[in-house]
């Protein structure tokens, strides 16, 4: 006879709660679920920052007496309600944090229940092959035709950017993987332009090559990496004894959503034999929309792609991944021998994860995008994102005609604009006035950002489909209402 949960007898722990004391814990989950998605909007965007507040509030959490289990649910839902910035309201414009898709809320809560652990494809089978799938899915959806794509999911776009990386230098230095970058004979240098990520600093340093190692190519009037300036370098730095090994083509730049010259970049990497690597965290989602396509053409030349899942999918945070044409290379960089992984899976033609990928154990990142995926359809996400592109347009009409200088210049909907009535260094500090207004009004969250290096300018992106005509004319208003302000004397 099976064992039932009452025939058990007593609770062992207060870890796992009895049946009746969880059925009104799931209910209010999902009522404070509810109850955020319903009054998001007309929450603060941004609360003000206050952290001895925040202090105070957790200072009676001393864990010396155990908490119903209704009021600490009760103090997270107000904690996330009352202090943080909420990427779900319409008036958030950005740094690409989305409204996150019920079907991925829904994928997080069951994958926190069943559990699987993604670390040998044994222990979960269904988990490992839904993500392989969708590695062939998306891979083929943005760049690789079918059977040629491998990959992994990740953390996110840092992470995929750091796989990059060690798959390159993998590629490039037989020695590398095992004596390390002293193991090189000579510095190792990659390139991306002056407005990449950031991430690939970190991953430079990780790597143990160095911060040094990152050539931060110029770019030109239009934000993009400059060819020229890319050839020039890589010439300067093989005659300084250097060995180039990576080429970084950005595809939709955090700052500015510009696009790279994929198809002259990776002319480059053929003839220099450079790992070509297309960072595409935010921008690949573009590939899914049939008007929009064109724009990442040549990304299909790159050897390796990162793909931030929790983006333009508008998937829970915590779903990026790597994609490469490359079948060998990840294995190449990854597999190690332990004698104590599971060998169930030995004479299968599978990949266990945690031997072709940075992680071990780790959560089943894919059901959030496979669920949503598998809800909305390619149509369904091509829909929201061409939806966003046109609210990107709007934005841009409405802000030059209200006197606005758009600086970017990208077909995504990354607006970045300054005021032709400022110049020199006073643009920087009044752009900086005119979004401190905004943010403080609390009605919508923008920022400042620099272009290539030297241009001031307000950054504005549409992120959630939600976001409506009648949003973007309140935040054509709200600015016009902050510039006016900011451009009196102030006493
Ligand atoms: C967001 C972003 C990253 C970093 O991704 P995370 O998911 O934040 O780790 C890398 N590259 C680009 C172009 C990005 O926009």
């Amino acid at each position: 006879m099976g064992v039932t949960a009452s025939s058990r007898g007593a609770r062992p722990s207060r870890l796992h709660l009895s049946p009746a004391e969880r059925a009104p814990i799931w209910r209010q989950v999902v009522e404070a679920i509810e109850r955020y998605a319903g009054v998001v909007a007309d929450l603060r965007v941004a609360p003000p920052l206050d952290r001895e507040k925040l202090k105070a509030l957790l200072t009676p959490f001393d864990f010396s007496r155990p908490l119903a289990p209704e009021d600490a649910i009760r103090f997270a839902a107000m904690g996330l309600t009352e202090h943080q910035v909420h990427a779900a309201h319409p008036g958030y414009y950005g740094l690409f944090n989305p409204n996150p898709t019920t079907m991925g809320i829904a994928a997080d809560a069951l994958v926190g229940a069943f559990n699987p652990q993604l670390a040998a494809w044994s222990h979960s089978p269904f988990a490992a092959e839904v993500e392989a799938h969708l590695v062939r899915a998306l891979a083929g959806r943005l760049a690789y035709g079918p059977g040629t794509a491998d990959g992994c999911f990740t953390s996110g776009g840092a992470e995929a950017n750091h796989t990059a990386l060690l798959t390159a230098l993998t590629d490039a230095f037989p020695a590398f993987g095992s004596g390390g970058a002293r193991a090189v004979a000579a510095q190792p240098v990659l390139y991306v332009s002056l407005d990449a990520h950031d991430s690939f600093l970190k991953a430079a340093r990780l790597c143990g090559i160095g911060t040094d190692a990152v050539r931060a190519i110029a770019v030109d009037d239009a934000f993009r990496m400059d060819v020229g300036a890319l050839v020039a370098r890589i010439g300067q730095d093989r005659a300084a004894g250097c060995a180039p090994f990576l080429v970084v083509a950005t595809m939709g730049t955090t700052g500015g959503g510009t696009l790279d010259p994929m198809a002259a970049i990776a002319d480059v990497a053929e003839r220099e034999s450079l790992w070509l690597h297309a960072d595409a965290a935010w921008g690949g989602a573009a590939g899914l929309v049939p008007e929009l396509r064109d724009h990442l053409a040549g990304m299909e030349r790159a050897d390796s792609i990162t793909f931030d899942a929790h983006k333009w999918l508008s998937v829970p945070m915590g779903a990026g991944m790597f994609l490469t044409r490359r079948p060998e290379i990840l294995e190449r960089t990854f597999r190690v021998a332990t004698g104590y992984m599971p060998r169930d899976a030995e004479g299968l033609p599978v990949a266990d994860p945690y031997a072709h990928s940075m992680q071990w154990s780790r959560r089943f990142i894919g059901l959030k995008v496979f669920l949503s995926l598998a809800v909305a359809g390619w149509e369904g996400y091509a829909d929201a994102i061409r939806a966003m592109t046109a609210m990107g347009d709007h934005l841009r009409a409405r802000l030059t005609a209200d006197g606005w200088r758009i600086v970017n210049r990208t077909p995504l909907p990354v607006v970045c604009f300054d005021d032709p009535a400022s110049s020199g260094p006073e643009m920087k500090v009044r752009l900086e006035a005119i979004v401190r207004d905004i943010v403080a009004s609390g009605a919508a969250w923008i920022s400042t950002v620099t272009l290539g290096g030297t241009t001031p300018a307000i950054r504005a992106c549409i992120t959630n489909p939600e976001t409506t005509d009648a949003d973007v004319e309140a935040l054509g208003s709200a600015l016009a209402t902050a510039r006016a302000a900011t451009s009196r004397p102030r006493l």
